[in-house]
């Protein structure tokens, strides 16, 4: 049976600008061909077994040729896979979209297309620009200015002039002054205000603003890179007014995000619509344990207290019920005690409410508060990582409370974006790393270095996760209170 491909536009930046056929394409992709321009974060929504081929230009390295993506495209397809190809900003739009799927009809491959945001647009809307006003012209046109090696660019500029509508040039940062001379030889006023949008729509964007004819001595002072497009026409001259992007409180920052796959989500997701250009790169997982009988053991004997100190400890005790053919019932007779909102959100979520919740989110502060409500003689039931702090147990213990620590899963040390993490850090272009447990402190060393972790600041969300951080020599800032709102509030703060 061949398989299908689905060509799809990945947007122009992170996955936000991604529609949702193209999120459920790529959430069922069994291999993704994608290129340079596609980022990170939509790569994101494969599969963990989905293969990945990337045919990416770095510019300086030979790209690879047309002839054999089409060809990867209708192997990978007659084995069978559900293929995505995943092209940055819209798929057809210069992405060479349409010649890959001749040659899918020619081979008999099915195909689909789920067209994307295209930078042409996404990119001045983010910079202040709407590409059309009533006020200022009523039509724009999208111009590829890329010309073949040592050959002249083939644009009819006295027709692109004589319409008098935007025009936006993709591809034609290199060709810069090849446009403006163009356009002004050809009879543009000289003071039409033009643009130019670097890395548009995504939360590292730099623009520079000007008249046409002193546009590009203005980009290459400020030094402007690709992927970047060229705007002109007189709604550039409501950039600054409609500027809204680049005022977003984390506008121009860089956070990196180490929370496990699954966990990312809300934080990464605020701080990019705080303006934040967010890198997830999870260095912990947690793998739940099959061995149930610790489990079953303790639940013969009676506890006072069941104990949660992470959301994945919350999870892993509903499936380790059920794999002993129980469920949360047998919680019964207990009171339950989370370490913080995120875990007492977690059993809310199976219709628990948590009976105790710590001053302050820690180890240290719930055992206190456990000792303080716990009876004579108690007992209480840890239901938790295999490598959970001692802290807890050990003060209980103190404390003549009856402690039996269950491990439900185990925190692994693993990080996919590792080289990634480095070339950031290498770059000096991190600002923020975010961690929200110990572990993820230790994962991220691990990932990257104890030589690595100069250079940013790393947020904690709480006391034991910043001494992790402070052991390694990190620049730290702590949550007043360990949420992921007192987080977003301290970055807020100023960093
Ligand atoms: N299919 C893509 C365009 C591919 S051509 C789309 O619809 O967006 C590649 C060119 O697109 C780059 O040279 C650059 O001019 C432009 N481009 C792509 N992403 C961009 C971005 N985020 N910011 C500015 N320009 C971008």
């Amino acid at each position: 049976m061949t398989g299908t491909v689905t060509l799809v536009g990945a947007g122009p930046g992170g996955r936000g600008l991604l529609t949702l056929a193209g999120a459920e394409a790529i959430a069922q992709a069994d291999a993704v061909v994608y290129d340079r321009l596609v980022d990170g974060s939509v790569l994101d929504l494969l599969p963990l077994h989905a293969v990945r081929v990337d045919v990416g230009k770095e510019s300086g390295r030979h790209p690879v040729p047309q002839d054999q993506i089409n060809e990867i495209l209708v192997c990978l397809a007659r084995q069978g896979k559900t293929v995505v190809r995943l092209k940055g900003g819209d798929c057809y739009l210069f992405g060479r979209g349409g010649e890959e799927c001749e040659y899918l009809r020619e081979n008999g491959v099915p195909f689909r297309v789920i067209p994307g945001v295209t930078s042409a647009f996404a990119a001045p809307a983010f910079a202040g620009i709407p590409v059309t006003h009533r006020d200022c012209c009523s039509s724009v046109h999208i111009v590829t200015a890329h010309a073949r090696a040592g050959r002249a660019l083939k644009i009819d500029f006295a027709s692109l002039v004589r319409l008098d509508g935007t025009l936006v040039f993709l591809m034609g940062l290199s060709a810069l002054e090849q446009v403006t001379d163009g356009l002004l030889t050809a009879g543009i006023a000289p003071d039409m205000p033009a643009a130019v949008i670097e890395n548009g729509a995504r939360g590292t964007q730099r623009k520079v603003v000007a008249t046409i004819a002193g546009l590009a001595d203005r980009v290459r002072a400020a030094g402007l890179r690709s992927p970047a497009l060229i705007v002109v026409g007189r709604v550039c001259g409501l950039s600054d007014t409609l500027d809204w992007f680049t005022s977003l409180p984390l506008h121009g920052k860089t956070v990196v995000v180490t929370r496990p796959r699954g966990r990312a989500g809300t934080l990464a997701a605020r701080l990019r619509a705080l303006g934040a250009e967010v890198t997830e790169a999870p260095c912990i997982e947690t793998v739940e344990r099959t061995d149930t009988r610790p489990l079953a053991d303790a639940l013969d004997q009676r506890h006072d207290w069941a104990v949660f100190t992470s959301p994945a400890g919350v999870q892993a005790a509903v499936h380790a019920l059920r794999a002993l053919g129980r469920d949360l019932r047998a919680l019964y007779g207990m009171k339950l005690a989370a370490i913080g909102r995120g875990t007492a959100d977690a059993l809310a979520d199976c219709g628990l409410t948590a009976d105790l919740l710590p001053r302050q989110y820690d180890g240290a502060h719930l055992a206190d508060a456990l000792i303080s409500a716990m009876p004579q003689g108690g007992a209480a039931l840890l239901l938790r990582a295999a490598q959970g702090g001692r802290l807890l147990p050990e003060k209980l213990a103190a404390a003549g409370v009856r402690v039996t620590d269950v491990p439900l899963y185990d925190t692994v040390y693993r990080c996919e974006k590792a080289d990634a993490i480095r070339a950031l850090l290498e770059q000096g272009a991190a600002d923020v790393v975010t961690f929200t447990s110990a572990s993820t402190v230790e994962g991220f060393v691990q990932a990257v270095g104890a030589a690595g972790c100069a250079g940013f600041t790393a947020l904690c969300i709480g006391g034991q996760t910043a001494q992790a951080a402070r052991r390694y020599g990190m620049n730290v800032k702590v949550a007043a209170n360990a949420t992921i709102e007192d987080m977003i509030a301290c970055l807020l703060e100023g960093v």
